[in-house]
C-alpha cells in the first residue's frame, strides 16, 4: 500500500549539549509536493532532516508523516513510508552496487527472505534510473562519490516509500547526473524534501524553497518569491541579482563576486553628498 506523503514539522526544536541546533521549526508538506531546504553552512537543515528519518529526537516539537508521529511508528513501518539519503555515507559497505539497492527492499521482508522476481525486477529499475546499472558488481566501498551517491538514490528508489528525503543528493555530482538525479525525484510524484546548496537548482526543480538561518525557518514558499536579493544578503551575506527567465519563469541567481556587503548592517549604501553630481 502506497501512502499519499503528508509530512507535517510540528515546531521542532534540538538542542544538543545546550546549543539549539533547530529552533522551532515548521514546515508542512503536502503529497506529491517539493520542497527544498536551504541555508548556509550550520543553518540545521541535516539536523532537521535528521528529525524526520529518526536519526536524531527532537527536544520539542514533532514530526508527523500522515497523521502519525514518526518517533512512535514501528522502524519498518517508517521505512515503507519515508526513504532517506543520507549526507554521510557509512563506509563500511562490504557490498557491491546492487547489493545496497537491495536493502531498499529489506523493509518488506522477514529476516533472510530473498528478493523474489518482483524485489529484482524494482531494483534493475532502480539501478537503471539512476544509470549505475554498469555498477552493479562493483564494490559499493571503491565507487567515486558521485556513483555512491546515485547508488544510494537508487537504493530509496526501491523503497518505493510516498514520501522521500535528500541530505545534498547532488553533492558530488556532476551537471548532467544533477539535473538527472532532481529530475528522476521530482518525477517520481512522492513527496520530497531535499536539502541542496544550489539556489538555482532548487528554483528550477522544486514547489517551494524553505530558507533555514541559525537553526530557524525564516523563509518559506515558492521559488520566486522566496528567493529576492535582500533574502540573499540578509541569510548569506552576498549581493546578488535575481532574474525571471524569459522561457521558463524560473527565478536565476547570480551571486556578484567580490562584492561582499560592507560591516554588518549589510547595506552598501552610497556616499552622502555625491547624489546628483552626475552630470559630464
Ligand atoms: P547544515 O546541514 O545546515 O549545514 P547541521 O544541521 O549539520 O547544519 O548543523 C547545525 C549546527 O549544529 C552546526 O553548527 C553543527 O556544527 C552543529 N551540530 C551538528 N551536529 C551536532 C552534534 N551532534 N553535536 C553538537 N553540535 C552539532
Ligand atoms: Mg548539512
Amino acid at each position: 500500500m502506497t501512502t499519499p506523503g503528508t509530512l507535517r514539522v510540528e515546531r521542532v526544536g534540538v538542542t544538543v549539549s545546550g546549543r539549539d541546533l533547530v529552533r522551532e521549526a515548521s514546515l508542512e508538506v503536502a503529497p506529491g509536493e517539493v520542497v527544498a531546504l536551504v541555508g548556509p553552512n550550520g543553518a540545521g537543515k541535516s539536523t532537521l532532516l535528521r528529525t524526520l528519518y529518526r536519526a536524531r529526537r527532537p527536544t520539542s516539537g514533532r514530526v508527523l508523516l500522515d497523521g502519525e508521529d514518526v518517533w512512535r511508528m514501528g522502524g519498518r513501518r517508517l521505512a515503507r513510508r519515508l526513504a532517506a539519503v543520507m549526507q554521510e555515507t557509512p563506509g563500511e559497505f562490504e557490498l557491491t552496487g546492487y547489493e545496497v539497492v537491495a536493502m531498499g527492499r529489506s523493509p518488506y521482508k522477514r529476516a533472510f527472505q530473498g528478493d523474489d522476481a518482483g524485489d529484482r525486477k524494482i531494483i534493475t529499475d532502480a539501478l537503471a534510473a539512476l544509470d549505475v546499472t554498469g555498477l552493479a558488481r562493483a564494490p559499493f566501498d571503491r565507487l567515486s562519490g558521485g556513483e555512491k551517491q546515485r547508488v544510494l538514490i537508487a537504493r530509496a528508489l526501491a523503497q518505493q516509500t510516498g514520501t522521500i528525503v535528500l541530505d545534498e543528493p547532488t553533492n558530488h555530482l556532476d551537471l548532467r547526473h544533477q539535473l538527472d538525479a532532481l529530475r528522476l525525484v521530482r518525477g517520481l510524484g512522492v513527496t520530497a524534501v531535499i536539502a541542496l546548496h544550489d539556489l538555482n537548482l532548487a528554483a528550477a526543480f522544486c514547489d517551494r524553497i524553505c530558507v533555514m538561518d541559525a537553526g530557524r525557518v525564516v523563509a518559506d514558499g515558492p521559488p520566486a518569491r522566496v528567493l529576492t536579493p535582500g533574502l540573499l544578503a540578509e541569510v548569506y551575506e552576498v549581493d546578488a541579482e535575481v532574474t525571471i527567465h524569459p522561457g521558463t519563469g524560473i527565478p536565476q541567481i547570480n551571486v556578484l563576486p567580490g562584492l561582499p556587503l560592507s560591516g554588518s548592517g549589510g547595506s552598501a549604501s552610497p556616499q552622502p553628498g555625491h547624489e546628483g553630481s552626475t552630470a559630464p
